[in-house]
Order: C-alpha cells, then sequence, then structure tokens
C-alpha cells in the first residue's frame, strides 16, 4: 500500500522507550533537549501507524548544542549518522525536542523554518523514507512529517502502550456529546472516556467459553469496533459456556446420537459458527458496534494480518501457535493485548489437582509468553502434525477426552482482562501502577493462595519483545503463522 498523505498518522511507542524519552525531556531543569526516534512505518485501513523501534538520546552540549537560528539545534553530525542507522534499518527519522506547557504543544516558527531547511536534504538520504520532527510537553505531542513525494502531514496522536494507555495530543479534543445509553457507565469514566469506548478497534481470538463472555462485555460497554475469529461451530457441548449459543445452533435433530453417522455428520457441517453466535450476542447490546468476523485460524496469515490495525487484543484460544501469533502481534505491531483462560487439571486416575483462571496481560516489551515459557515448543511442533500423523505417532492422549470446564471459571478470568482493558484505556489506572500477571485458584486451601500474582520475567536479548527481535518491526517481518 503506498502511503497517502490523507490517511491518519499516528505514533505508537513501547512503554520503556517512552519512559527514557520522557525522562531525557523533563528531567526538571525546565531547559530544552534532544533525541530522534527511529520508527517503522506500517500502512492500514485505519491510517498510518508509525511503530517507534530506535531511540537515539541527543547530549547536552555535545549532540545538541546552541542553534544558529533556533535555540538548540542538533548537531549536523548526530543528524547524519542517526540518518543513515534510520536508512540502513528502513525506519522513518523522527527528530525530537521538548518545549514548555503542559497540555497542549505546537511548533515555533524557528522550528518550521529549520524543517524546510533540514529535511528535503534528510529526504534524500533516506531513500524517500519519512522524515519527521516531534515536540513534546510532558502531556502533549505534534508532529510534523515529511512523506515520500510531497506530501506533508500533521501527527494526529502519539499512544505509549503502558499502563494507563496514553494517548497524547498537539490540544486536548473538544469534548464528546453524551449518549444517555451509557449514561451509567459515563458516570465512572466520563463522556471522554466512552467517546475512547467508541473509537477502539479490538480483536478478540477465540470465541468459546472464555472469548464469547469478552465479546458481551466490549459490546456492552460501547466499543465500537470489534474483529472476531474463531474457526469452529457450535455443538451440543458448548451450550452450558458460550454466551449466546442456543441449542438450535447444535441442529440437534442431525446431530442426536440415535442418527445415522452420515446425519450426525452433516448437523455437525451446518451447526452455527461460534463467530456468528458472537455478532448476534454483540448486535443485541448495540445495534452500532462494527464486526468483523473471521470463521478461520489467526494462526493462518491472512487472517493474523486482520488485527495488525487493532488497539488493543484478547486472546481466548489455548493453541501453543495461537499464543506464538498473539505474541508475535503484541510486539510487533505494538498492541497490548491480554492472555485469558482457565484450566482443570485431572490426573490419570481422574482425580482434580489444580482449579485456575489466568490473566496475563503483555505490553510491547513488558515481557512476553515465549520469554515466560508459556509457548512449548514440543506442543507446537505437535500441534503442527495433521490429526492423522498425530494418531500415527500415537503423541496426544485420547482424543475424545476433552478438559472439564465451566463458565464461572472464565468469568473470572474474563472480568479481570476485560477491567484491566477499560481502565487502561480510559485512562483510570495510575501511572504507577505496577502490572502483574494474576492466577485465581479457587480451590486452594488458604485464602490468601487463591489470588497468585507474578511480575513476568523479560529476556533481554527474547527474540519477540525485545528490541534484538521483534519489537516495533511491523510489516517488515513475516508473523509466526502457518501459512
Ligand atoms: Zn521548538
Ligand atoms: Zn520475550
Amino acid at each position: 500500500m503506498a502511503s497517502s498523505p490523507m490517511s491518519t498518522w499516528t505514533l505508537r511507542l513501547p512503554a520503556d522507550l517512552a519512559r527514557q524519552l520522557m525522562t531525557h525531556l523533563f528531567p526538571g531543569d525546565g531547559d530544552e533537549h534532544g533525541a530522534v526516534i527511529g520508527a517503522t512505518v506500517v500502512q492500514t485501513d485505519r491510517g498510518s501507524r508509525l511503530l517507534a523501534r530506535r531511540l537515539y538520546l541527543a547530549r547536552d552540549g555535545i549532540d545538541y548544542v546552541a542553534g544558529q537560528r533556533g535555540y538548540r539545534m542538533l548537531t549536523p553530525t548526530f543528524v547524519r549518522d542517526r540518518v543513515l542507522q534510520c536508512r540502513n534499518e528502513g525506519l522513518a527519522y523522527l527528530a525530537v525536542h521538548c518545549h514548555g506547557g503542559t497540555t497542549s504543544v505546537g511548533f515555533s516558527p524557528a522550528d518550521l523554518a529549520s524543517h524546510e531547511r533540514g529535511y528535503p536534504a534528510l529526504r534524500d538520504i533516506l531513500g524517500d523514507g519519512v522524515v519527521g520532527g516531534l515536540v513534546f510537553t510532558p502531556q502533549a505531542v505534534a508532529g510534523d512529517l515529511w512523506l515520500p513525494g510531497e506530501g506533508r502531514v500533521e501527527l494526529d496522536h502519539a499512544l505509549v502502550a503502558s499502563w494507563p494507555l496514553h494517548a497524547m495530543r498537539a490540544a486536548p479534543l473538544p469534548a464528546p456529546t453524551t449518549d444517555l445509553t451509557y449514561d451509567r457507565q459515563s458516570r465512572l469514566f466520563g463522556d471522554r472516556g466512552q467517546a475512547i469506548l467508541a473509537g477502539q478497534k479490538v480483536g478478540v481470538i477465540g470465541v468459546g467459553g472464555a472469548g464469547s463472555l469478552i465479546v458481551e462485555y466490549l459490546a456492552r460497554l460501547g466499543v465500537g469496533h470489534l474483529v472476531i475469529i474463531d474457526p469452529d461451530r457450535i455443538d451440543r457441548t458448548n451450550l452450558p459456556r458460550v454466551v449466546g449459543s442456543r441449542l438450535s445452533d447444535a441442529r440437534p435433530w442431525l446431530t442426536d446420537p440415535a442418527r445415522p453417522e452420515l446425519l450426525r455428520a452433516l448437523g455437525t457441517r451446518l451447526a452455527t459458527p461460534k463467530v456468528r453466535v458472537s455478532r448476534r450476542v454483540a448486535r443485541q447490546a448495540n445495534p452500532k458496534i462494527k464486526i468483523e468476523t473471521l470463521q478461520d485460524d489467526v494462526t493462518r496469515d491472512d487472517v493474523a494480518l486482520r488485527l495488525i490495525d487493532c488497539d488493543y487484543l484478547f486472546l481466548a484460544a489455548d493453541s501453543m501457535q495461537a499464543r506464538l501469533v498473539f505474541n508475535a502481534l503484541v510486539h510487533q505491531y505494538l498492541i497490548p493485548g491480554v492472555q485469558v483462560g482457565a484450566k482443570v487439571q485431572v490426573s490419570r486416575d481422574g482425580s482434580v489437582t489444580d482449579i485456575f483462571s489466568v490473566v496475563r496481560p503483555v505490553a510491547p516489551g513488558f515481557g512476553c509468553l515465549w520469554c515466560n515459557q508459556l509457548v512449548n515448543p514440543a506442543k507446537l511442533q505437535e500441534e503442527a502434525l495433521t490429526a492423522e500423523q498425530l494418531r500415527r505417532q500415537r503423541y496426544v492422549q485420547d482424543e475424545n477426552v476433552h478438559a472439564p470446564s465451566v463458565i464461572s471459571l472464565n468469568a473470572v478470568a474474563v472480568a479481570h482482562a476485560v477491567d484491566d482493558y477499560l481502565l487502561r484505556v480510559t485512562g483510570l489506572l495510575p501511572v504507577t501502577y505496577e502490572p502483574r500477571w494474576r492466577e485465581f485458584h479457587p480451590a486452594a486451601p488458604a485464602p490468601l493462595d487463591r489470588v497468585r500474582s507474578q511480575i513476568p520475567r523479560k529476556e533481554e536479548d527474547c527474540s519477540e519483545c525485545s528490541d534484538a527481535g521483534r519489537l516495533g518491526l511491523g510489516t517488515r517481518r513475516r508473523l509466526p503463522t502457518r501459512s
């Protein structure tokens, strides 16, 4: 896709990178400081995203010095070296500095004059990449982006993918109009919060027991756009757990055990897809909601790519390959997400050994499923085998034996995951909040053991979540999909 000057341009910053940048720009001395961000450019249906991948801090007095025309400037050597680094990595070059002020910011005439003088040459060196300038206050950002060709656009907003999910603009948005439907909840997070939810595009991977509840909650909260992915159809055993499913969805007159094999197979093929049940549920809650349903597997490349312009991802499917793809989407495209699930572990003799629900929020660059060993390579290989190969190798236990599952266990995980999402996007979390992964063990012998929390590990050179790996790479690396 070609970059169009008409498209909306936004910037996404992983939490660590944003923290380093803001500490550098605002050390408390009230002075001006500078830096350069190298960013991957991703074109999507919802506009162009700049994904911050590299941060180069300019040292005061060495790289950032008294200006000839403006107050301060990056030295020509610093600029040249950074532009070349950006070119080598195929990144956009964004010069950054800070201004005084709080919730609004704009470029000075001297800033704009220096862009006019310098950016055409930088764009040439960069080999027709994006060149731009960003100016920050602690709460606002403005951007002047020069696109390949003649295009020149302003940055719409920057998003720090952290806790809370913090959007910065050149000036606060005007107060939105109120919708009476959401009166009770917008008393909690405000009309602005409600407007943020209406503008969100959220992906839900898997709409079984947990995912169907997620869809129900998000639709009722007023999230504007959902992408729902699940390959399966409803069967009779889904009815106790899949929200909105009806007996008729399972085609009971055909799938009844008394019917001949052929009819039962036909019934299974004709049963309602889970994604269609979810769409029905979401529409009932909010007739205006925009819904894309894919009755397909997220481990297929074209399916996974439908999620790259989402604002948030919920993973409620439990294959290793789905975990791997979700994990890569979060870090590669800087989209925060959460993995939810519930499990009842039963030993060989049939006794229950553990019951738990899990909520694992994953933010770009903040520990990942891979470096916490939640993607098991052996199981990953096993999943890649066909059903026939599996049978021959007798890798898995009898495929007709299913794990126990109960709606309330899913509801515990889902309620926490959706609460986290809501508080993150509407800005209700304090910036000092320290996220944890949580497990809920309702049958633990001691009350204190019922909720366990853990700070995820982060391997410094993780191939998935570090900037030596996928972090911020966008479409420049293939997702770990099958086809
Ligand atoms: Zn300035
Ligand atoms: Zn990792």
